[in-house]
């Protein structure tokens, strides 16, 4: 007895260690830790959680959602949105202002706005609206439709509402219209031309307006942006113009309406440098302003808080060297220093951030389809003589590779590869003598990667390599509809699996859409000191789902959307958690359907069911088909109008 009783103890020892291990570097591989900013975080099974309120013990797990909406016909591709990671944004920038204005003892307030460019989706603009009422956060608008918008919001008398961008009459009339309405709508110039129409338009209507002065500054941002700043910039008036329109404004004696000194150099500013550069110049044009008697009440300094997309906290294109709080330190210490040497009052700050403020609240969440993975890799020739000398060069080089000469054997595998398919279009080379010389040219590209993975540094000539050798793993998405700046601007975005992540990732990969246009991919991930060329992912078992979420695309990329492929708009999903930290779906959105995008083209639902029942009564008459099977097919088509315009199962 004792004898069993020892070998069964060693056989759970054994099969203990068999068990497999579980990955506890997560959190590092993805950075999570870093670019989470305390909002997302991985549970013990693997699974990615949201913290909206920034509590560790409130989350939501995004897989639970995503099976859960499942269960309602909602599938992936889909964004969800955390209402409350908004609202803590919003509470974020409007805490550090008071904080700053409390500690440098600043003698004035501030007063932001959302710039709802950013985002104008009803329930973002709504949820930013709430968090801020007891801060008197307003809201920014650029253009008619965005203006109708923001004076429909029921906002306090306290609250600003800025706009920006050229304005035609009408637009001016909807201005003045929300002054009358009790609302502090702030026009703001962008040319100095704009002002006479303007005051025109007033003066017909009697209201007296507010104007700002946007400044054309000679300090410039960083980053992707740095153009919308300094001399050349788009927008702002010059010093002389400043000037011109403070006289035409003195002529009219309408002085007083001028109460608002304004810049904008960009977004996504890397570096804080840049800031307190355009805070210094600004400060200065308001208090020169100010000296010279113009009793200018607000001083905007715009939008451009960046977001650290990859957690690097540096002056990269995709990070920033400064927190939110520093920023708004910055903003009051150095206006405050101003003021003080030029001796006039402070003014109220205002700040149009738009990217911090919506960035976090929303990931879209979607699965893989396929992994287009290089058969060729793990096939094995078998020669038989006949080959192409080509052939045999490469089966030569594959038998040859070392560590020691990975490079030469790389040139080498190029140059016969580039020759074999030389040949073949010349008419030497057989269809099986091309298949050959492929798997051999892939075999020796696995081998080399191989030794590579034993030196220290990869040289530069292999970047390459890694890259044609990566897995690409498709995803159910378009690129163009759902992150369109990693397309148009190269912005990185942090992407994981939300599950399996307890589980060491075997592979690695790059992803593509099911977009048929060969810019539908990614091929740049976030890393804390480079760009990686591939991202960590696990092997995917067919009929498993194997789910993909990329973070904080809350910013622009709902709006700049494109219908490429007529792939439309995601269904929506408002995930909250409540007291209880229990998850609560507060409402499905359901995205775009075939019918729909096919009518924003002028597709007509009428004119495709015509269209269709036409060729099919022909078809019938000449007896190629059976009337059952006409309506079938009608059937299938009405049914097919109805779908969402990506893939289902
Ligand atoms: C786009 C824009 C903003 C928002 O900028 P963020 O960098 O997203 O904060 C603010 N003000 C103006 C005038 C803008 O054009």
């Amino acid at each position: 007895m004792p004898k069993d009783t020892k070998k069964r103890r060693k056989l759970d020892g054994a099969s203990r260690t068999r068990a497999p291990e579980k990955f506890a570097g997560a959190e590092e591989l993805y950075g999570i830790e870093n670019w989470g900013k305390g909002f997302f975080s991985v549970s013990d099974e693997g699974d990615l959680l949201v913290h909206p309120t920034r509590e560790a013990a409130r989350s939501i797990n995004l897989k639970g959602v995503v099976d859960d909406v499942s269960r309602r016909g909602i599938t992936t591709p889909m964004v969800i949105r955390f209402p409350q990671i908004l609202a803590s944004s919003v509470r974020e920038l409007n805490d550090a202002f008071v904080k700053a204005i409390n500690e440098y003892e600043y003698d004035g307030s501030y007063r932001g706005v959302f710039p709802i460019k950013v985002n104008q989706k009803k329930v973002v603009v709504r949820e930013i609206q709430e968090a801020g009422r007891k801060y008197g956060y307003g809201l920014e608008a650029g253009s008619k439709p965005e203006l109708i918008a923001a004076l429909s919001a029921d906002l306090s008398p306290e609250c600003l509402i800025t706009t920006n961008g050229y304005k035609d009459e009408a637009f001016i009339r909807m201005a003045l219209n929300g002054i009358r309405m009790g609302k502090k709508v702030i026009m703001i110039l962008e040319k100095v031309s704009e002002l006479d129409r303007i005051l025109d338009v007033a003066k017909k209507r009697g209201v007296k307006p507010l104007i700002g002065l946007r400044a054309k500054l000679y300090a410039r941002g960083s980053g992707k942006w740095a153009k919308s700043g300094g001399e050349a910039a788009k927008f702002g008036l010059t010093t002389t113009e400043i000037l011109k329109a403070v006289e035409v404004l003195k002529a009219r004696r309408m002085l007083d309406s001028l109460v608002m000194v304004h810049f904008h150099i960009g977004s996504q500013i890397t570096d804080i440098r840049k800031i307190k550069d355009a805070i210094k110049e600004s400060g200065r044009v308001y208090a020169k302003l100010a000296r010279s008697g113009v009793e200018i009440q607000y001083l905007n300094l715009g939008g451009g808080l960046g977001v650290d997309y990859d957690g690097s906290k540096t002056a990269f294109d995709s990070s920033m060297n400064y927190t939110v709080q520093e920023y708004a330190n910055d903003v009051v210490y150095t206006v405050k220093t101003i003021c003080e040497e030029e001796k006039v009052p402070v003014p109220t700050l205002v700040t149009e951030s738009g990217r911090a403020v919506t960035a976090f609240h929303s990931v879209l969440v979607t699965n893989v389809v396929d992994v287009a993975d290089r058969l060729e890799q793990d096939k094995t020739v078998e020669m038989d003589g006949d080959e192409n000398h080509v052939v045999r060069e490469l089966y030569d080089v594959l038998k040859g590779v070392s560590a020691k000469n990975v490079r030469e054997s790389y040139h080498d595998a190029l140059q016969y590869k580039e020759e074999l398919f030389t040949l073949f279009n010349l008419g030497y080379v057989s269809l099986e003598d091309r298949s050959k010389g492929e798997i051999l040219f892939w075999n020796i590209c696995d081998k080399i990667r191989r030794h590579l993975k034993s030196l220290k540094e990869i040289p530069e000539e292999f970047e390459d390599l890694e890259v044609m050798l990566s897995d690409k793993y498709v995803l159910n998405f378009s690129v163009f509809q759902s992150i369109p700046d990693s397309w148009a601007i190269d912005q990185l975005f942090p992407i994981l699996p939300i599950h399996r992540l307890r589980e060491r990732p075997a592979e690695s990969g790059t992803l593509t859409d099911i977009t048929c246009d060969s810019d539908g991919k990614i091929e740049k991930f976030i890393d804390l000191r480079d760009i990686k060329e591939s991202l960590p992912l696990h092997n995917f078992r067919r009929h498993q789902p194997y789910l993909i979420g990329i973070c904080l695309i809350g910013a622009y990329q709902d709006v700049l959307g494109d219908l490429h492929n007529l792939l439309g708009e995601a269904h929506e999903v408002l995930a909250i958690v409540d007291e209880n930290g229990r998850t609560r779906i507060q409402d499905l959105l359901p995205g775009e359907t075939c019918e729909r995008v096919l009518s924003y083209m002028n597709w007509e639902r009428q004119e495709i069911l015509e269209g269709f029942w036409r060729q099919l009564r022909r078809a019938t008459e000449k007896g190629k088909i059976r009337e059952t099977e006409a309506k079938a097919i009608a059937k299938d088509l009405e049914v097919t109008l109805s779908h969402y315009t990506y893939l289902e199962d």
